[in-house]
């Protein structure tokens, strides 16, 4: 047994060492994937529950690896929080964002957002509120056209200095919500002193809306909980017409899903903006 514990720990020695390795690799390439022109922007569409119109799409970046194919971000955002690349990166996805969207209404699309995810380590970052300015007047974006997506533990932890900071970004006209709403901790009566536009039902409470009746109450009551702070209410990870009936029923005013379209790249986007009217 001794033995074979000794045969296991080193087992697991290497499988760990393999893991940091592979993290390692990943890292050093990340360094170069900016100047590379490696990683790509695709946009999901969000939908107006009541006209069915695309009012928005959020941007969702992923790493066109030189070998390893296409990356999705859950296998390197972290990596880029924790040695800080995440500010060009973040950087680089707000005005890429923005440009892929101006362009699109100089292409004659009706207007809509672009939701873009901020992680905690740009919003400590004394030069946001610059740097977006700045990239709004470099792409001649119209702010209104520009949605921030933050976390409530994002600002949960200062809430004073996410006040005065949340307060400067919308100023500038841009919109902000509440991303992944109900998985972290909020204090209902901080809330509402954010200048928040609307809340985003996290997809895990989607999922199982129309058979767990914990998740259609949670679901439910975060709607409530929007109408009553008189901000919107979006449901992301909508894949079925059960979920989408049982939000429309709720109030819930937007949604986000499988069942409209997966994210896309830009010109598959073009395409199915084109191909989709009012339903
Ligand atoms: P998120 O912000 O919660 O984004 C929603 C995720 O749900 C996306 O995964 C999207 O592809 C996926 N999704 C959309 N519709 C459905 C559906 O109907 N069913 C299911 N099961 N999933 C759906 P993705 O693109 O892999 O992004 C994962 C996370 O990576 C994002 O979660 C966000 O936290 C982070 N992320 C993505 N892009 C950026 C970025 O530019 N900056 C930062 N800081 N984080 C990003
Ligand atoms: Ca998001
Ligand atoms: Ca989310
Ligand atoms: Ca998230």
């Amino acid at each position: 047994a001794k033995a074979n514990g000794r045969n296991n720990f080193q087992f697991y020695a290497k499988e760990m060492n393999a893991e940091l390795g592979e993290r390692l690799s990943l890292e050093n390439d990340l360094w170069h994937a900016l100047e590379r022109d490696e990683l790509i922007l695709h946009y999901q569409p969000q939908i107006n529950m009541f006209t069915g119109e695309v009012i928005g799409m959020e941007a969702l970046v992923r790493w066109q690896h030189p070998t390893r194919g296409l990356i999705p971000p859950i296998q390197f955002i972290s990596i880029a929080e924790d040695d800080g690349l995440i500010i060009p990166i973040g950087e680089w996805v707000l005005r890429k964002a923005c440009e892929d969207n101006q362009q699109l209404q100089l292409d004659g699309f009706k207007p809509i957002r672009v939701a873009v995810n901020l992680s905690a380590r740009q919003l400590v970052q004394k030069s946001l509120v610059r740097t977006v300015s700045q990239i709004l007047a470099q792409t001649r974006m119209q702010p209104q056209y520009l949605e921030l997506e933050i976390t409530e533990s994002m600002i949960m932890h200062n809430v004073e200095d996410s006040i005065s900071l949340l307060s400067k970004i919308n100023k500038l006209g841009v919109q902000l919500s509440l991303d992944d709403f109900g998985t972290g901790y909020s204090s209902l009566a901080y809330l509402k002193r954010f200048p928040i536009k609307r809340l985003k039902i996290d997809k895990s409470f989607i999922r199982d809306i129309a058979t767990d009746p914990n998740d259609a109450i949670i679901s439910r009551s975060i709607i409530a909980l929007a109408h009553a702070l008189q901000v919107e209410s979006i449901a992301e990870g909508v894949e079925t017409v059960e979920q989408f009936e049982f939000l429309k029923a709720n109030g819930c005013n937007e949604v986000q899903g499988y069942l409209f379209s997966k994210p896309l790249p830009i010109d598959a986007l073009r395409i199915f903006l084109a191909s989709n009217p009012v339903r």
